[in-house]
């Protein structure tokens, strides 16, 4: 390598980033825990880095692009989520940036599918009334009880990578799923997963038949006793069919009272004061939820009541986070390899410099010749 690469990551990813080190890079890691102020993200792209390795807390548009303009090449993002980088104006300037997708989507829908456990049979509140030396019985029905998963319908609203992969884990418990998705319905999947459906019950691993299928948004809300949410961040004028606020007021509403809702997407999927109300007013029987609006939860959120804490979970965005999944260096296996790989794609001029072919490179529309 003739040039040396100028790399400011704002957090820490761990080992993966010696990768960049053996190769010679010279890498300036922003050291604390907390994000970065833009002010310094801004300073050093002005400083004529060649990369910027982000997390989804940078928000990075126009003011960050210009201050690179002609000097940053690549943006490598640690997360497949990218709702935080302007695709716009990263187009505008002609900056390739990269995700890591796939290599968290089996954490992630494991993740969700631990944390609807965690609600429909409430986990957490049972623990905590031991731990709190509350546990004065056995009784058949006190002090609560939860509700079962097995062969209970969900709502896979997203059928993208983690929407398939929550699919795949919801077949173990023999869920009958209802699959919501604009964008990309994928039936030779659904009709392989019937076929796995139809072959647990003919040759007797379960008794009742389960059935896969898609259907509205409507329908897929009203028929379901759990929805799990798997869509991106798409506010109005980046789809036509946004994901800002997709769940509000008159969508909750939709749900049965005894449903349950998970999120494990991005926080701004839900409008927050109507789930709040929804679970205050018991329109639906409960959420869990890994991801806010803001980030981290503002100490004033309505989702702290404790009037609604037996039935709202709440995670620290959690879902990708296993040690495998975030840190392992192997591009194929852990998000911070792939993170860095993305990033040397680009500037190593791999794929014979052809910015369209690169696997991790999200904004190819920007370089298609
Ligand atoms: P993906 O792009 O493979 O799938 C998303 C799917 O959502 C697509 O099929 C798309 O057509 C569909 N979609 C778009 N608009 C929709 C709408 N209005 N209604 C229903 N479906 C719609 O993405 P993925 O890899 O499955 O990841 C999904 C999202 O999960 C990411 O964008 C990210 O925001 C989030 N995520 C969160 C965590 C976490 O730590 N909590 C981890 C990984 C991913």
């Amino acid at each position: 390598m003739s040039k040396t690469f100028r790399v400011f990551a704002t957090c820490d990813i761990g080992d993966a980033l010696n990768i960049l080190r053996e190769r010679g890079y010279d890498l300036e890691v922003y050291p604390k825990p907390e994000a970065p102020p833009k002010t310094l993200v801004i300073e050093k792209v002005k400083s004529g880095i060649d990369g910027l390795i982000t997390t989804l807390r940078d928000k990075i548009d126009t003011e960050v692009f210009s201050a690179g303009n002609g000097t940053l090449k690549v943006v490598a993002q640690l997360a497949v989520g990218f709702d935080n980088i302007n695709r716009a104006d990263a187009n505008t300037h002609k900056v390739p940036f990269t995700n890591t997708a796939d290599v968290l989507t089996d954490a992630t829908a494991e993740f969700a599918f631990f944390a609807l456990g965690d609600l429909a049979r409430r986990l957490w509140t049972a623990e905590r009334m031991l731990r709190e030396k509350r546990w004065g019985y056995w009784h058949p029905y006190l002090p609560f009880l939860g509700d079962e998963v097995t062969g209970k319908t969900i709502a896979i609203i997203g059928t993208g990578r983690i929407g398939l992969a929550m699919i795949r884990k919801c077949v173990g418990f023999d869920m009958n799923i209802l699959c919501y998705d604009p964008g990309y319905e994928n039936h030779a999947f659904i009709k392989a997963v019937q076929e796995e459906k139809d072959v647990r019950h003919t040759r007797g691993i379960t008794s009742e038949k389960t059935l896969i299928r898609y259907t509205s948004f409507d329908e897929a809300l009203r028929n379901s006793d759990y929805v799990s949410v798997h869509v991106p961040l798409l506010r109005e004028g980046e789809s036509a069919t946004p994901t800002y606020h997709l769940f509000n007021e008159k969508t909750l509403r939709m749900m049965k009272p005894t449903a349950m809702l998970v999120n494990t997407s991005r926080g701004p999927v839900i409008d927050e004061n109507a789930l709040a109300k929804a679970l205050r007013e018991r329109w639906i029987a409960g959420a869990a939820l890994d991801v806010y609006e803001k980030e981290p939860l503002p100490d004033d959120s309505p989702l702290r009541d404790p009037q609604i804490e037996d039935r709202c979970r709440l995670y620290p965005h959690f879902a990708s986070a296993a040690r495998i999944t975030r840190l392992s260096r192997d591009p194929n296996k852990g998000m911070a390899g792939r993170c860095v790989q993305g990033l040397i794609d680009v500037l190593e001029g791999n794929y014979g410099g052809d910015i369209s072919k690169m696997p991790y490179v999200v904004n190819k529309e920007a370089f298609t010749k």
